[in-house]
């Protein structure tokens, strides 16, 4: 006798059929890809407001599957596709999020479908030795010891929390994760003003309240000044806080600034403190041996973030947090106190559960896309990737440099270029607002996708150069585009 299955529900898991659907999905997906890629009339944002897109996909889900699934599918993923931001079209140049190499979306079908879970080995064997000599191959381009390990978080926000969680345990001199965050003195950690935000979500996850981040001044590159160290250090200790670590950014978020590494390590050691590098944007500069001395220093590191959806051309979310001490990337979620692994850790258990060590229960196959990556197409794509797109930036920053009708922000260190128009026509006090206009209008009509952000002197438009086949050509016309829609009022 056979168990009884709703008809509808066993049609779900019919091979055939899905093998039908996905053929023609993967046509789907190809042309799409190649109408984004070669640009032209098709809009880089379709923008529309929010209240549109709610009404057209507002929907009275059906109960029963539509007559013929795979069409009704095929529709969907067609109005999806038209209607989403196309980040593969040559003139994104927008937030830090690339345009992902397509293998790697093959990946993640593959993972979607496995759905080994990785919190447990038994429950993703193939992933989890996969996530280790991904990490391994991370930490080996950084130049962090053999001993380095760590794991695959969803993103460079859980990826610093997770740093920061095992850096408390190590150096606040109280076991915080069991007696709280007010079973000993209040705790600090010195971070660059120009850090990312989720340091300062971060210390108030942990409970330290504002206090809990001290900030250290930058200068007019927005880099850490190494020199307001000792003093956000004595700041910190009057205001009866034991600082715990030091933050260095390898790129900013907002102007892609390396903070200077080498004297903050030095810094660090010095005062005993746990030195954490947020490299979710710049560690990849390491791949590139032109941009390679970006990041001197990092091999210092107590720990690393580097998220590889940012520059490893991945698809969102993929993010490393990498322990030079191994043992040290069990402390960060360790229910048991830090004594019971130390010194065993993890060469008592080698490449083990990869969820004793994550913020996640269960995950994705997060490494699947990586290491298929590189084992397929090699490495020099991923270099190369990172060179080119610093090389370009450079490039973009001397054409701001030469137009006299525009100010470049500064020089900049990676693939984030900050500039603003200030044509003749407008008097300084109406740039901040002609750059709001300006990009809402390029925006709005799709020619170009870039942000915005505030700098000290006023607004600026912010480029991210992180699609791979975004063209000088396209940056020259992005002038040109801002130039004429300045022009009219
Ligand atoms: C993007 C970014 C983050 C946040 O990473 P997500 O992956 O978006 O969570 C943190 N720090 C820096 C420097 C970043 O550029």
């Amino acid at each position: 006798m056979t168990t009884p299955v709703f008809p509808p529900l066993r049609a779900a898991y019919e091979p055939e059929a899905f093998r039908a659907t996905a053929h023609a999905l993967m046509d789907q997906l190809a042309d799409y890809l190649k109408a984004a890629l070669a640009g032209g009339a098709m809009p880089v944002l379709p923008w529309a407001p929010p209240a549109v897109n709610q009404e057209r996909f507002a929907t009275a889900f059906p109960e029963e599957p539509a007559p013929e699934v795979s069409q009704a599918f095929a529709a969907l993923m067609a109005r999806v596709l038209e209607g989403s931001h196309h980040l593969h079209h040559p003139r994104y140049v927008g937030h830090q999020v690339t345009a992902p190499v397509p293998l790697a979306a093959l990946c993640d079908a593959v993972s979607s479908l496995l759905n080994n879970g990785m919190a447990v080995y038994e429950m993703g064997p193939v992933a989890t030795a996969m996530e280790h000599h991904v990490l391994a191959w991370m930490a080996a381009k950084l130049g962090l010891p053999s001993s380095t390990r760590g794991v695959l978080t969803s993103g460079g926000s859980a990826g610093n929390l997770t740093a920061l969680l095992a850096a408390r345990q190590a150096k606040a001199g109280y076991d915080a994760w069991n007696g709280g965050a007010h079973a000993g003195p209040p705790l600090t950690v010195l971070v660059p003003r120009s850090a990312h935000y989720c340091l300062a979500r971060a210390v108030r996850i942990m409970g330290w309240g504002e206090g809990g981040l001290t900030p250290v001044d930058v200068d007019d590159h927005f880099r850490v000044r190494p020199d307001a160290l000792e003093d956000a250090l004595e700041r910190a200790t009057r205001a009866g806080r034991k600082a715990i670590a030091v933050v260095a950014s390898a790129g900013s978020t907002a102007t892609g600034a390396f903070d200077p590494l080498e004297p903050v390590a030095d810094f660090a050691q010095k005062h005993g403190l746990w030195f954490h590098v947020d490299g979710a944007h710049g560690a990849a500069a390491s791949l590139s041996p032109k941009y390679r001395a970006q990041v001197k220093g990092i091999e210092r590191a107590d720990s690393v973030v580097w998220d590889a959806h940012k520059g490893l051309l991945m698809p969102a979310l993929v993010t490393a947090v990498l322990f030079r001490d191994g043992a040290r990337s069990f402390d960060a979620f360790s229910q048991e106190a830090h004594y019971l692994f130390h010194g065993d850790g993890d060469d008592a258990r080698p490449y083990s559960d990869v969820g004793l060590r994550t913020l996640e229960c269960t995950k994705e196959m997060m490494p699947l896309k990586v290491y298929a990556c590189l084992s397929v197409l090699g490495t020099r794509v991923f270099e190369e990737a990172v060179t080119a797109s610093y090389d370009q930036a450079r490039r973009f920053a001397g054409m701001l440099t030469a137009a006299p009708d525009f100010e470049l922000a500064l020089e900049p260190d990676c693939n984030i270029v900050c500039f603003r128009h200030t044509p003749a026509h407008v008097p300084p006090e109406g740039w901040d607002a002609l750059q709001v206009r300006l990009r809402e209008a390029l925006v709005s009509r799709g020619s170009f996708y870039l942000v915005q952000t505030r700098l000290p002197r006023g607004v600026y438009l912010r480029t991210t150069l992180i699609h791979p086949l975004t063209g000088d050509a396209d940056l020259e016309s992005l002038l040109d585009t801002l130039r004429s829609a300045a022009a009219r009022p």
